[in-house]
Parts: structure tokens; C-alpha cells; sequence
């Protein structure tokens, strides 16, 4: 199988001249990406996260604005931006049509109802409901903040559609695939001896009801419930928590097959590197120095590059909230924080969609 060769732009200067910092490297990349032969006379969506309430580290709108008009300058017939939320909700962080130079749409259309029902089949996830807007386009350009996530330890590209073009409803449907940890209500006396050990706040209780429920989102499997319950009421299931990165693949094939492979675009942005996604409303130090952009044609060459380039070893420590140690665990750093390999979604897309994670770095002067 051929690997793909994506482009690299380093965030390291090699001088103090403008032309050597990353928008300007930014625009040689599609430059370089032959926009018009991809986009000319097209419909082209650009599908990112706008980021919420006070959060400062999703990809800023000067990176944003250069893509837009790279891609009207290659003659698309039309471009517009297309996220999840409301797009009125980007203007506090400087997402607006005048600035961006085009228009910003819900993925759902003005109604909110604007999706169309896919066929999925696994457990829980019986359909997918995908975006309209994103459906309708001619050229789907995936530009991702990449960063780390609590549920399935890193989102890319793959997340930013398996997230990002579906309504809650099937966000929710994703969300029941995971779990792990199972509780026994008739074995369990309250006695709170798991809320108090687990070190992450995943185990949420209710005073009223008596009951403790996992908030999988923290949770780093990392068993202290299980030992410290006198009742033995907590079980785990092994690596159950896959299921979620399982359920995330299966979307995003059933999204990207829609399109011909020569009609997507995956463009990373590997800049302030955060420990959670940026749908948490605000924003925590980078966990390592920024590293730069990544470009390229295919999902899983770009997301695991991405994941290859963030390096234990970077950790800046003030990327960690005080407090939070790494997990004594093998693997990516995303692994050592969240306790979930991030490398599985993409393993799992690559056996629904035809990608290939292995890949070259071409990179960009
Ligand atoms: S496994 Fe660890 S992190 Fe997860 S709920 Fe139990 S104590 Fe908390
Ligand atoms: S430690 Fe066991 S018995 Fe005590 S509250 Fe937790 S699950 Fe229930």
C-alpha cells in the first residue's frame, strides 16, 4: 500500500522574518496542495471546532482566514464553515464571517434539524444522523485542533468529524457504547469508600438516592474503586472503554464514504496542545511546545503522525493541572494522562474505510 506523504510545517522559526513563521508556511502548504485542481467550481465545506465560553487555544481565526481565501483564490464556487454549535457562539473568540471571510453555518442547518440518517448497526449505535450542510458540499476540507480527550485520550481529524458532523442524539448513542466499570446496587452499602479513591473524579454520587454512578469521560481505569470496595459491588470489564473509539471509527467511515477520496482534505493543527478537548469552555497550558501543521489526503496517516509528533518526553509541567501525575502505564502520553490508547480509533477506522496510518513528512520552508 502506497503511504501518503503529508506536508509539515515546523513552528520553530529559523529566523526573525516573517515569511519563516507558520502562516506564512501555512500558505506555501496549499500552495503546494494545488487547491484549484481539488476545489475549482466546487461547494467547499471547512468543518472545525469554534471552541466555547472563554477557551483561547482552538486554531486561530488568522490561520482560518488564509485557508478561506486560498480556497475562493483556487476558484471554488463557494466555501462556507460548518461546526456543530451554533456558529453565533464563535464571535466571542473572533469567529465571524467578517473576519473569516465567509459564511458560518450550524452543521444542521438553519432549523437545527438539517441531517441525514445513516445506517450504522452496532449496539447502541443503530444509525448516525449526519450533518446536511456537510452532506450537501462538493470538497470537505477536516481542519482539526489537535489535543487530548478524557473518553478515548486524543482528538484529531477523525474526532472532528465523528464528533463534530452528528446532533447529540447520536453523540449520545456513541456515548453509551463506553464503560467498563459495572456496579452491583444490590451489593453496594454507600458506604463512598471508592468516590473518596478515585484520584479523578469519575465516580459522582448521589446523597439522595444513595448512589454512585462513573463518569467514564475521567476515568482512567486505573481499578483503586474495585480494590478499595468492601462489598466487591464494583466490577470491571477489560478494555471495554474501546468501544467508544469503535463507535467514533464507525461514523466517520460511514461519513467519509460518502465523499470520493479525491474530495477531502485533512489539514492538523498541532498548536497548544491541551489535555482536554476544546468543547470544556475554557483553556489550560499546552502539555508540550508547539510542533506545527499538518496537510495531507488521508485520515489515519494524518491523525497518527500527529500522535507521533506529541512525545513524552516534551511534557512542559505546567500542561498538567496541579496535581495530576502521569499514569504508570506504557504507551503515548495521551495514554500515560487519560489511560486510553488514542491510537485505537484510528486502528478501528482503518478496518471500516480505506486509509492507511503509515505515511512520509514532507516538510515545508
Ligand atoms: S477506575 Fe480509577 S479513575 Fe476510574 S472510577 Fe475507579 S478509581 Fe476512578
Ligand atoms: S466502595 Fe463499594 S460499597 Fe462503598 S459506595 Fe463504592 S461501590 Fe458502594
Amino acid at each position: 500500500m502506497k503511504n501518503e506523504t503529508l506536508l509539515f510545517a515546523d513552528a520553530a522559526v529559523e529566523s526573525l522574518e516573517i515569511n519563516k513563521t507558520l502562516p506564512a508556511k501555512f500558505k506555501r502548504m496549499l500552495k503546494k496542495k494545488k487547491l484549484q485542481e481539488k476545489v475549482a467550481d466546487k461547494n467547499v465545506a471547512i468543518k472545525m471546532h469554534l471552541g466555547g465560553g472563554i477557551g483561547y487555544t482552538t486554531i486561530s481565526p488568522v490561520f482560518v482566514r488564509i485557508l478561506v481565501q486560498s480556497v475562493k483564490d483556487a476558484g471554488a464556487k463557494s466555501v462556507f464553515i460548518i461546526d456543530g454549535k451554533n456558529p453565533e457562539e464563535g464571535i466571542p473568540r473572533g469567529y465571524t464571517s467578517e473576519v473569516l471571510g465567509c459564511q458560518l453555518l450550524s452543521c444542521f442547518g438553519h432549523s437545527g434539524n438539517y441531517y441525514r440518517p445513516e445506517p450504522i448497526g452496532y449496539k447502541s449505535l443503530d444509525e448516525a444522523l449526519l450533518s446536511g450542510e456537510a452532506m450537501d458540499c462538493d470538497f470537505f476540507i477536516d481542519l482539526s485542533h489537535v489535543k487530548g480527550h478524557g473518553t478515548c485520550g486524543f482528538g484529531g481529524a477523525l474526532k472532528n468529524i465523528a464528533m463534530g458532523v452528528i446532533p447529540p442524539e447520536t453523540r449520545s448513542k456513541i456515548h453509551h457504547l463506553e464503560g467498563g466499570l459495572t456496579i452491583d446496587r444490590d451489593k453496594c452499602v454507600y458506604c463512598l469508600k471508592c468516590f473518596k479513591s478515585c484520584p479523578n473524579e469519575a465516580i459522582w454520587k448521589d446523597d439522595e438516592k444513595k448512589e454512585i454512578t462513573f463518569f467514564f469521560h475521567n476515568c482512567t481505569y486505573c481499578q483503586h474503586c474495585v480494590m478499595v470496595c468492601p462489598e466487591k459491588a464494583i466490577t470491571m470489564e477489560d478494555r471495554k472503554f474501546e468501544e467508544f473509539s469503535r463507535g467514533m471509527a464507525l461514523v466517520t467511515s460511514a461519513f467519509l464514504k460518502k465523499f470520493k477520496p479525491q474530495d477531502l482534505l485533512f489539514i492538523n493543527f498541532l498548536t497548544n496542545i491541551t489535555i482536554y478537548c476544546d468543547c470544556w469552555e475554557f483553556s489550560t497550558p499546552s502539555l508540550v511546545p508547539d510542533i506545527g501543521i499538518l496537510m495531507g489526503d488521508d485520515i489515519a496517516a494524518i491523525d497518527t503522525a500527529s500522535l507521533d509528533m506529541i512525545k513524552t518526553e516534551d511534557l512542559l509541567p505546567k500542561g498538567l493541572p496541579k496535581g495530576r501525575k502521569l499514569l504508570d502505564v506504557d504507551g503515548h502520553l495521551f495514554e500515560k494522562i487519560h489511560g486510553k490508547d488514542p491510537y485505537l480509533m484510528i486502528n478501528y477506522l482503518s478496518k471500516y474505510y480505506d486509509c492507511n496510518p503509515e505515511y512520509k513528512i514532507l516538510e515545508m520552508k
